[in-house]
């Protein structure tokens, strides 16, 4: 397709010079130099046009092999400086080519047979772009398209595109009022959440805290700094420096007498393992699960980030795992019950995970023995097959210190995210000599799992609302129930209904705006609350509400009571074990 758009241009707008044109994730692109011409983007239809054009006339893809000779001479015909630079990198030996009609490109291939496949080409966008990236070379016109076999393939496609920009977190953070940034003041990439959001946030950990205290987790508190100290035993610094904020040195002779400076924290494992030190361990204490909900600051580029999902500064489900090797299949199990858990209550159905295991061909590339490897391998393996997971395994893609598993979900729209992680670790053990007495009274080492199945709160929440379209389920809202007076006259009475709510833990506001009611019902709605009651003379008199649901829209008039009572269940997380 990018070649047969590429010879709609070719015709359109003779003299153009093709560049490079890549097939990417979702369609493909080209890069061309339009001379002095430039494209605002109201063109795209008729480029299209002009491919459909050629695509019925049917013709098929032919390959040529040429020699680099002749490669260049073609190009030097045409004076295309880019496509000889392309040549010039290219190996001696044949070169090949593709023609169509009267288009012929220098491409590796392979191809479809035919232009008459191409029945639903869309140009979706232009950009400006580098030569080759570099911005002291010429700017060339990218021209973003993606193409189908099928008109209905591209519908689906345009509508999941619709609906991926309508469910764009960073849009419905700020309509729903859940956080915000100040790039100038407070730095790039540090959201800052707002009442709602932080409600939002703080259920959802909750939630996860309530199941780990469950499975046994013990929660800890450490600071936000550290001394490079303890970075430089722990391996962090100064080899990840390029990620970190820069450390905090003292003035020589400061009157602290520090002589080293102090580190923003950039992961929470060294913090615990200090923790797990301040202990003697026997094998009768293993596991050992400290749990903290960990902020931690990492210097992204500022190129990278945007929305929730690529941050400076973020709060991971984190959890470190100190046991024997013989334990590391059963902490696995749970942690992936523990996950599959929380992706149920939050309506994910779909998901996944990757079993990262090392290439047996370049163990020197490893810490730890082998038989510690093939042990924590096959427990992995052991712990997924033991549940509803479904995995595939990766050779090469452990990290140097150990074998890990990371879980992907797919959302409502079929994109894949990547969340978090369990990593079996051998080596902060042994840069710290961690230690536990066995049964026969031996000096061990201990086992640590790093784990944070959600990665972090941040990412975790921006994936959810694009997944939800930022409906909650009930009992992750911030507002749950919206209660809309009539008039000023029923304040009172919305107040008092609000209060016996409240007490029942429900989150409830009352609209005291003096809007009408059908605009209240509305801007109700735009905030996806689940529940709007409203009240007006009769329900004060009899005591009731009249009841209308986000979902479902009217559901007639009940007492507060009855409402209680069926929304209960709704109104509070439920935690579904799956083994
Ligand atoms: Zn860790």
């Amino acid at each position: 397709s990018a070649h047969l758009m590429a010879e709609a241009l070719q015709e359109l707008y003779p003299g153009v010079k093709f560049t490079i044109g890549p097939p990417i994730d979702q369609g493909f692109y080209y890069d061309v130099d339009l001379g002095d011409q430039t494209l605002s983007g109201d063109e795209l239809e008729e480029i299209e046009e002009k491919m459909l054009e050629l695509a019925r006339r049917d013709v098929g893809y032919e390959r040529h092999e040429v020699s680099k000779e002749d490669a260049v001479r073609y190009y030097k015909d045409r004076d295309n400086e880019y496509k000889l630079e392309l040549i010039e990198d290219l190996e001696e030996g044949e070169i090949s080519f593709y023609e169509q009609g009267n288009f012929t490109d220098l491409c590796r291939g392979p191809h479809i047979p035919s232009t008459g496949e191409i029945k639903a080409p869309k140009l979706l966008s232009v950009a400006g772009a580098y030569w080759r990236g570099d911005e002291t070379n010429p700017q060339l016109t990218r021209i973003y398209g993606i193409s189908f076999p099928k008109q209905k393939q591209l519908e689906d496609f345009l509508e999941r595109r619709r609906l991926a920009k309508e469910r764009d977190h960073r849009k419905l953070g700020k309509e729903l009022d859940l956080f915000t940034f100040d790039s100038d003041q407070v730095g790039p990439g540090l959201p800052m959440w707002l009442p709602k959001g932080t409600t939002l946030r703080e259920t959802l950990r909750d939630f996860l805290r309530e199941e780990q205290l469950k499975q046994g987790y013990k929660p800890v508190t450490t600071p936000h700094i550290g001394r490079l100290d303890l970075y430089r035993t722990s391996g962090h610094y100064p080899y990840y420096k390029d990620d970190q904020f820069p450390p905090m040195i003292f003035d020589e002779g400061d009157e602290e007498g520090e002589e080293d400076g102090y580190l923003l924290k950039p992961m929470n494992c060294p913090h615990h393992v200090k923790i797990y030190q301040n202990d003697h361990h026997s094998y009768r204490d293993l596991p050992v699960r400290l749990a903290e909900f960990g902020t931690v600051y990492r210097h992204e580029q500022t190129g990278e980030l945007g929305g929730l999902t690529r941050v400076r500064g973020f709060t991971q489900d984190d959890a470190h795992i100190f046991c024997s090797p013989e334990q590391v299949k059963d902490e696995f199990i749970d942690v992936i019950d523990l996950t599959i858990g929380v992706l149920d209550a939050l309506d994910f159905e779909e998901f996944e995970a990757q079993i990262s295991l090392r290439d047996p061909a370049d163990k020197d590339k490893y810490v730890g023995r082998d038989e510690l490897w093939d042990r924590a391998e096959q427990a992995i393996r052991d712990a997924v097959a033991e549940t509803d997971l479904d995995a595939r395994e990766e050779i090469g893609e452990a990290a140097f210190y150990g074998p890990k598993l990371d879980f992907m979900v797919e959302d409502a729209l079929g994109r894949e995210w990547q969340l978090g992680t369990i990593q079996v670790d051998y080596n902060l053990p042994e840069r710290f000599e961690l230690t536990y007495v066995d049964e026969h009274d031996e000096r061990k080492r201990p086992v640590m799992i790093h784990r944070a199945p959600f990665g972090s709160l941040e990412r975790f929440i921006g994936v959810l609302i694009e997944h939800c379209g930022g409906n909650f389920p009930a009992w992750l809202a911030p507002t749950q129930v919206q209660i809309i007076p009539v008039g000023d006259n029923f304040v009172d009475y919305a107040e008092e209904v609000a209060a016996t709510l409240r007490v029942e833990d429900v989150r409830v506001e009352v609209d005291t705006s003096d809007e009408t009611v059908g605009y209240k019902i509305r801007e109700a709605e735009t905030q996806k609350i689940p529940y709007m009651l409203v009240v007006g003379g009769d329900e004060e008199e009899d005591g009731t509400v009249s009841v209308r649901s986000h979902d479902e829209g009217q559901q007639g008039t009940v007492s507060i009571d009855a409402f209680l009572d069926r929304v209960q269940d709704e109104l509070r997380p439920a935690f579904a074990s799956t083994s």
